[in-house]
């Protein structure tokens, strides 16, 4: 197989992994790359520049450092290129890694960034940017702070799932869900969730038979209020499948399209996004090639 001829790393320069940026340079030059393209930015909301640039410039193979934001940005700015994306787990968070089986190990997310399988993967798209783990608006910011502490434990980085959520005022916001241009949902809801892939990080399950592949996003109503119900709901996600919940609903579409009663903040993959009451959302099926293990 001959190697790829032009390769772009784009890199978070304030993340780390194993020997840093001067290890990933020593371990992607020792493979087979033509012209090597290297960009350091400082935040992930830079990326989506240089990934277009990347791509302008020919590049077969774009590696990328950081987390699930860093990922998320470049892979927004790649949808539908002809690319294959290679991830360099170097962030906090780094849900899609994990879902992919990619590990926190530089030397071997090099080598599968390299020679894994080209696997396609659907992306989400929500009001026009795209996502790869989850995308959501939620209305219980203190549902974490309200966990007990051996919940919270269990909970790991879950908890990131909900940095973007805002208290308002106790009471959960009438919420109407369309999918696939039917109502499915109406009433008052504590948290919407979107997902492309479905294990958290420790065996967590938010989507339980989420595949980022199949062509559909999964929907999650959440109607638990208050930190008994969302104790019970995310216990639930710890032991079991979270769809058996009785604060849970949820369905698998290809259009879902959430107004909110009121503006609210929601997130991509982790990352906060200014507010909104309406989230309008599709699948978009094999948008992007991403290397992971054979
Ligand atoms: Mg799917």
């Amino acid at each position: 197989m001959s190697g790829p001829k032009t390769v772009a790393v784009i890199a978070h320069r304030k993340k780390t992994l194993g020997g840093g940026l001067d290890e990933l340079r020593r371990r992607v030059t020792a493979e087979d790359v033509g012209t090597l393209l290297w960009y350091e930015v400082p935040k992930s909301r830079k990326a989506p520049k240089k990934a277009r640039e990347a791509a302008a410039k020919g590049a077969d193979l774009v590696l990328v450092w950081g987390g699930d934001g860093m990922v998320q940005r470049t892979l927004d700015a790649l949808a539908g290129r002809d690319v294959t994306i290679g991830i360099i787990p170097a962030g906090t968070a780094n849900l899609l890694a994990t879902n992919l089986g990619i590990p926190q190990d530089l030397p071997e997310a090099v080598r599968i960034a390299f020679h894994g399988r080209k696997r396609p993967l659907d992306l989400g798209k929500v009001n026009g940017e795209h996502f790869a783990v989850m995308a959501g608006a939620g209305f219980d910011g203190n549902l974490i702070k309200e966990a007990d502490r051996g919940l919270k434990d269990q909970l790991g980085r879950l908890a990131y799932v909900w940095t973007g959520l805002k208290h308002v005022d106790g009471s959960a916001p009438q919420v109407r869900v369309k999918i696939d241009g039917t109502t499915w949902f109406k009433g008052a809801a504590s948290c919407v969730l979107l997902g492309n892939v479905g294990t958290i990080t420790g065996g967590i399950h938010a989507f339980d038979d989420a595949e980022p592949d199949d062509g559909w996003l999964e929907v999650g109503v959440s109607t638990a209020q208050g930190a008994a119900e969302w104790a019970r709901t995310l216990g639930r996600m710890v032991v079991g499948r979270s769809d058996r919940s009785p604060f849970v609903r949820m369905t698998r579409a290809r259009e879902i399209d959430v107004k909110l009663a009121a503006p609210m903040e929601y997130e991509l993959d982790g990352g906060a996004r200014t507010t909104a009451k309406r989230l309008r959302a599709t699948v978009v099926p094999h948008a992007v090639t991403v290397r992971v293990p054979a």
